[in-house]
Formats: C-alpha cells, sequence, structure tokens
C-alpha cells in the first residue's frame, strides 16, 4: 500500500488540469481532480468557446448586407440575446459533459470542491472539509479578471465571466483595454447592434502584434463604427438614478452607457491557495514560479497553464499537462516548448500571426525582408464591402528563413495554424515560392509575392 491516498492530485478542472489528470488516470495512476466551478475550465466555460460562438452570431448582419451584392434579397432580420446564450450554455453544457466523462472514464475521482493545500503532500478538500494526501501535486487553477480595484465605481463594471450571462444585451458599452479580449468583445457588441466603445490606455490597440496589423484592425474598425479612443483610461465609474452607468475619462469626457466592462488583464488563481504553508514561492503578480519542467520550488509540486503566466493560452495549458505527464510520470523529461507559438485574435477583420513581427526581427537580424500584400478579398467584390487583408511575411536576409508570418482578414486564424508549422519548421522564403498556389484563394499570396515590398536594416526601413 502507497503512503499517499493517490500518486496525482490536480488542483483546477480547466485546460491543463483535465488534460493531466485524464492521462496520468490512464495509466493506471490514482489521480484526483478538484474543480470549484465547472469541470472544462475557461477556456470551455468562459473563455475561447463561447467567445467564439458570440463572434460567430455577431458576424451576421455583414452576412446578411454582403449578400445583396450576390443576389439575395435578405427579408427583415432580428435577433435574440436569450436564445443566443441559452444556445451557447447548452453547448457548454455539452462539451462541460464530455471533460467530465473523460475524466470518468479513465478512472480518475471527480471532486466538485475547491481544494487548497495543507502542506507539501496534502490537500483540504474544503466542500466537504477532509484532507487527502498524494505524492505529486498538479496546480492548474488558471487566472481570473483583474477586477481594477483600485477604480472607483470598479464595483457596477463586469468582465469577460459576466459578459457571457447579461439578462439583456446593452444598447451601449464602453470597454477598457486593448488586449485581444477587450478587442474581441468590442467587436462582438458592435456586431450585436451595440454602440461600443473601446477604451485603451496604451498608444495602439494590441500591444505585442504587428504594428503594421495593429493600424490596419484600428482602421477597419472604426470604419464598422466602433469607437476606439487610445491613451485614454477610466476614471470613475458612477450609477445613475436611471440605472445606466456614467464612465468618466481621463480626457475629462463622460460616456453614458448600460454596461462598463474591464478587459484589462487576468491574476493568476493563487489567494488562498495554501502555497504559503506548501512552501511554494510566486511572483511579482502572484503566479507560480516554475522551472523549465513547470516544476515549483517544492520538488513534488508543479504547475502549469495561466497560474504560471506564462503564455496564457489553452494549447499551451495543454501542451504543458503533457509535458509535465512525460517528465513526472514516464520518466522522460521534456520542457514546454514556448518558442513560435501561432495564434489569432478573433477580431472582425480577424488576425492570425506566427513568429516575430516585423519590429522584433529588425532588432534582432542585420538585415530583414518584408514580403507585404495589401488587397480586397475576392468575397469582398460583389458585396461591395471596402475592406482589405493584410499579409505580410518577415524573412531574415541572411538565411532566407520565414521568421514571421503575419494576416489580417477573413479566415487569418485558420491560415496562421498551417503557417505556425510552416515557420516552426524554420522553412526558408524559397521553400514558400517552390509551393504551388491555390487559385482562387486569399492564402495564395502568400507564395506569391516574389519581391521584398521592403527591407529594414539595423532596424531601419531602406527600400
Ligand atoms: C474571454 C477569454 C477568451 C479566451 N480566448 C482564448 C482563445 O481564443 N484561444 C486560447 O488559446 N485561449 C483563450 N483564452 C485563454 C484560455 O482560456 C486559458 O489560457 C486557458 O483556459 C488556461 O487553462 P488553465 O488550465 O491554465 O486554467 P483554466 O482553464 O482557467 O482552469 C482553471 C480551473 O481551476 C479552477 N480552480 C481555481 N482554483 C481552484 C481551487 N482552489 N480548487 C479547485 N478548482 C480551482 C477554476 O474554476 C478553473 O475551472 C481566453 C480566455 C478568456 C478569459
Amino acid at each position: 500500500m502507497s503512503e499517499f491516498d493517490y500518486d496525482l492530485f490536480v488542483i483546477g478542472g480547466g485546460s491543463g488540469g483535465v488534460r493531466a489528470g485524464r492521462l496520468v488516470a490512464g495509466m493506471g495512476k490514482k489521480v484526483a481532480i478538484a474543480e470549484e466551478f465547472r469541470f472544462g475550465g475557461t477556456c470551455v466555460i468562459r473563455g475561447c468557446v463561447p467567445k467564439k460562438l458570440l463572434v460567430y452570431a455577431s458576424q451576421f448582419p455583414e452576412h446578411f448586407e454582403d449578400a445583396a451584392g450576390y443576389g439575395w434579397t435578405v427579408g427583415e432580420s432580428s435577433f435574440d440575446w436569450p436564445t443566443l446564450i441559452a444556445n451557447k450554455d447548452r453547448e457548454i453544457a455539452r462539451l462541460e459533459g464530455l471533460y467530465r466523462g473523460g475524466l470518468e472514464r479513465a478512472g480518475a475521482d471527480i471532486i466538485a470542491s475547491r481544494a487548497v493545500l495543507e502542506d507539501r503532500h496534502t490537500v483540504r478538500i474544503v466542500n466537504e472539509n477532509r484532507t487527502v494526501t498524494a505524492r505529486h501535486i498538479l496546480i492548474a487553477t488558471g487566472g481570473r479578471p483583474n477586477p481594477h480595484a483600485a477604480l472607483p465605481g470598479h464595483e457596477h463594471c463586469i468582465t469577460s465571466n459576466e459578459a457571457f450571462h447579461l439578462d439583456t444585451l446593452p444598447k451601449a458599452i464602453v470597454i477598457a483595454g486593448g488586449g485581444y479580449i477587450g478587442v474581441e468583445f468590442a467587436n462582438i457588441f458592435h456586431g450585436l447592434g451595440v454602440e461600443t466603445t473601446l477604451v485603451y490606455r496604451g498608444k495602439e490597440i494590441l500591444g505585442r502584434f504587428d504594428q503594421d496589423l495593429r493600424t490596419m484592425l484600428h482602421k477597419t474598425m472604426e470604419a464598422k463604427g466602433i469607437r476606439i479612443l487610445c491613451g485614454t483610461i477610466f476614471k470613475e465609474i458612477v450609477k445613475r438614478e436611471d440605472g445606466r452607468l456614467d464612465a468618466h475619462l481621463s480626457d475629462d469626457s463622460t460616456l453614458t452607457v448600460d454596461q462598463v466592462m474591464l478587459a484589462i488583464g487576468r491574476t493568476p488563481n493563487t489567494e488562498g491557495l495554501g502555497l504559503d504553508k506548501a512552501g511554494v514561492q510566486t511572483g511579482k503578480i502572484d503566479e507560480i514560479i516554475v522551472d523549465d519542467y513547470s516544476r515549483t520550488n517544492v520538488d513534488n509540486i508543479y504547475a502549469i497553464g495561466d497560474v504560471t503566466n506564462r503564455v496564457q493560452l489553452t494549447p499551451v495549458a495543454i501542451h504543458e499537462a503533457m509535458c509535465f505527464v512525460q517528465t513526472v510520470f514516464h520518466d522522460n523529461p521534456v520542457s514546454p516548448d514556448h518558442d513560435v507559438i501561432a495564434t489569432a485574435v478573433f477580431s472582425q477583420p480577424e488576425i492570425g500571426t506566427v513568429g516575430l513581427t516585423e519590429e522584433e526581427a529588425g532588432e534582432k537580424f542585420d538585415e530583414v525582408e518584408i514580403y507585404r500584400a495589401e488587397f480586397r478579398p475576392m468575397r469582398h467584390t460583389l458585396s461591395g464591402r471596402q475592406e482589405r487583408m493584410l499579409m505580410k511575411l518577415v524573412v531574415d536576409a541572411a538565411t532566407k528563413k520565414v521568421v514571421g508570418a503575419h494576416i489580417l482578414g477573413p479566415d487569418a486564424g485558420e491560415m496562421a495554424q498551417l503557417l505556425g508549422v510552416a515557420v516552426k519548421a524554420g522553412l526558408t522564403k524559397n521553400d514558400f515560392d517552390r509551393t504551388m498556389a491555390i487559385h482562387p484563394t486569399a492564402a495564395e499570396e502568400l507564395v506569391t509575392i516574389y519581391q521584398p515590398s521592403y527591407r529594414l536594416k539595423g532596424g531601419a526601413r531602406v527600400a
């Protein structure tokens, strides 16, 4: 008999925790997984999945408009928010069931409770007021929206958590934050007919993305009718007698809206987790500090996913989980590979991107070639929509390696997934040139820009 109740105790049933728990239980090990809210975690319950469903919903008005150029007459349309939310909730419940089912079939003990550490091998199951022991503990508790506690009136604001469950669709909303969550929700609400303003303290939305795409997305969103105020922050949110909200901004203007949404970053879920009792170290924003193998300073306690504040994306949390399983349960140390991660922003138009931005490549390499194509996608020709598409390859001139690829336009996320393979594999511009185009597609531009549009030397544009 083992000296511990479990070989592995997983705290948090989200993207990372569920994957690790299921794989290790599937090996015949004794595994428990505790989830305090709903299995599936942020991604399934109140992140990627419901967000993408809302993105689809918000795109219909443009589809209806575009249909006319193709000869269709679309009758009067109307939208019902409660129907969308109910259908979305049904799909989320289905997925939650799949996550639970996978764990059950693998033989994991599923615990519907908050769990906290008592010491390096002991976990308290809060709802059941009992403790269990485990040889290994995996912390995969994710993160939560930053509530901006310093903002007067922050208690009147919603975050992405509540945005998925509003009783009614607001007539007007102001969203704070220029990251991908704020930008995506601005497009969702605008598409659904809400008067939308995005307020961002920085110079330009989407800080870490290629500047070209950021500028073009900004312009396109404004052309659609979304107001974007950069270099601006909230000073105070005041609830009015009529129930609406006054958002007082740093430029001394006031917006009167029905909802104020905060999308100003996420905080790792480490509060009250008992990390001090187990001696686990945390960093500046209370993230759990881990080594290259996701191990904390306490050698039987590991942490993966958003709680470690490395790269906050679902596939990354899942990858870290799989590396953890290899390292600890297959005696095959594998450290997560965080280099060259393809990603998308489900803005409208969409961004798909992988590798270095033009600016980053300019700093890293002596000479950089930029292959850039800006055009009106074919689908917008008959529709009359003026939106343009941008594609860009960033190439290290010395080796001809494609070190970055960036797309703004329809299906950019889908394209970036495949470009991710090419860039990750270190393919050269010559490999792209040798690849036959698929005609007529938008993606064919990626293999038919034969001459550099311009170059960078020492980071500066030369021709
Ligand atoms: C609005 C939004 C949109 C997003 N869109 C995308 C996207 O398009 N693509 C993408 O890749 N990523 C997206 N993300 C990010 C993605 O959701 C996260 O990176 C991912 O869910 C992280 O997985 P995780 O396992 O680290 O944590 P989570 O999935 O957050 O899971 C952690 C779980 O732990 C539980 N928990 C916390 N503390 C305890 C405790 N003490 N005891 C028991 N249970 C506990 C929580 O309830 C939660 O269910 C989005 C996030 C948000 C908020």
